[in-house]
């Protein structure tokens, strides 16, 4: 028997996406100055260093590397509208253009966000096939806030429904779970499953950081899809412990009780301590932490079957550590790879008495699911 290793879908075209001039993210123009090199945060650099950072330490090659064709418009229609694909190829031609809310791209931006799509649907048929055992897909552009109808927050298709909406179609699932830990709310992937039994999404996400207005407790989910969706708004500055104790006391209970035939994550490295666009303070041993419990759950409830789909995060130092560390857990290789921030980021951790309010309140929420 052939030994069924972790698949990480990659893509050198996902890194030449670039949206309009940005310092941070704030469009230039008015009183914003054009930026340095820097620039715009939603860099390919998070993701490139990843990669080399990868390659250097040896773990990318204890992986099955593949790459992806571009997602096909009759998957692509599974959740998006015609006109609103028309549109987005019709700027893509032209040079460009924005898709909503903090959602530009430059010529040729809808070809590279299929490839992004298509990275995540393959990465799905790769494990439900058994061709790898667990899989990670780099996809860029991201996806999770993307609507049916408009692009925000940097992602211009939804990458993870798309690839989910296929993966039901192709496989007949009837219950995929979606775990999204991008430090922002993944109101798309809820939107598009809101009234739906069959994909359970949860959210854990900084309360009130992007989009302001959603990511609400009491969006539990409407009609047959009542009760399928839950947010775990957290408190910044939660750090480490908040997740621990959001994955015990939520998310990993809700998992037994739905009983997934594969688990799909959405995962950004934006709750990092040194991420420019937000403020839970996670290191890299969380995200570790994090994948092992969501392996241990996918061994237990559904035969291994995860996959990690790239989203979030914004330091272009600091991702690739966190990103290693998550990749050494899903793949179950541990390379010599240190952290140089683990130290300084584990004595800054907030002390017992916020960590007894954030666990408070997750209890509270825990008994009302
Ligand atoms: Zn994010």
């Amino acid at each position: 028997m052939t030994e069924r290793r972790t698949g990480f879908f990659f893509d050198e075209k996902c890194l030449w996406h670039f949206g309009k001039p940005h310092a941070l993210f704030f469009p230039v123009g008015g009183w914003v100055q054009p930026p340095n090199a820097a620039g715009y945060c939603e860099s390919p650099d998070s993701k490139r260093r990843l990669k080399s950072l990868m390659d250097v330490s040896g773990l990318t090659a204890q992986l099955d590397v593949r790459s992806a064709p571009m997602l096909a418009r009759e998957d692509l229609l599974r959740v998006h509208p015609a006109a609103y694909l028309d549109r987005f190829a019709d700027l893509s031609v032209k040079g460009g253009g924005d898709m909503g809310f903090e959602a530009s791209f430059g010529p040729g931006g809808y070809d590279i966000a299929r490839i992004s799509a298509g990275l995540a649907a393959d990465a799905i048929d790769a494990v439900l096939r058994g061709e790898v055992h667990n899989a990670y897909a780099l996809s860029r552009p991201p996806g999770h806030h993307c609507l049916p109808d408009t692009g925000m927050g940097f992602c211009l298709l939804a990458n993870g429904a798309l690839a989910i909406e296929r993966a039901i179609a192709r496989h007949k699932l009837s219950r995929v779970a979606v775990i999204d830990w991008d430090v922002h709310h993944g109101n798309g992937t809820e939107a598009i499953f809101y009234e739906r039994p069959d994909v359970l999404t949860i959210s854990l996400h900084q309360e009130k950081c992007f989009p302001t207005d959603t990511g609400r407790t009491g969006d539990r989910g409407r009609g047959s899809g009542e009760g399928y969706n839950i947010n775990v708004p957290l408190l910044p500055g939660g750090g480490h412990q908040s997740y621990v104790d959001a994955m015990e006391l939520i998310v990993l209970p809700a998992l037994e009780r739905y009983r997934p035939e594969l688990i799909v994550v959405a995962c950004g490295f934006d709750a990092s301590i040194v991420d420019p666009l937000s403020r839970m303070m996670a290191h890299s041993e969380t995200f570790r932490y994090l994948m092992q419990a969501t392996r241990d759950a996918a061994d237990q409830l559904c035969k291994g079957r995860v996959v990690v789909i790239h989203e979030g995060g914004y330091s272009e130092a600091y991702v690739p550590f966190c990103g290693h560390a998550l990749i050494e857990a899903l793949s179950g290789h541990r390379t010599a790879v240190t952290d140089p921030n683990l130290e300084i980021s584990i004595e800054q951790q907030p002390g017992a008495e916020f960590q007894k309010l954030q666990r408070r309140i997750l209890e509270e929420q825990a008994r009302d699911l």
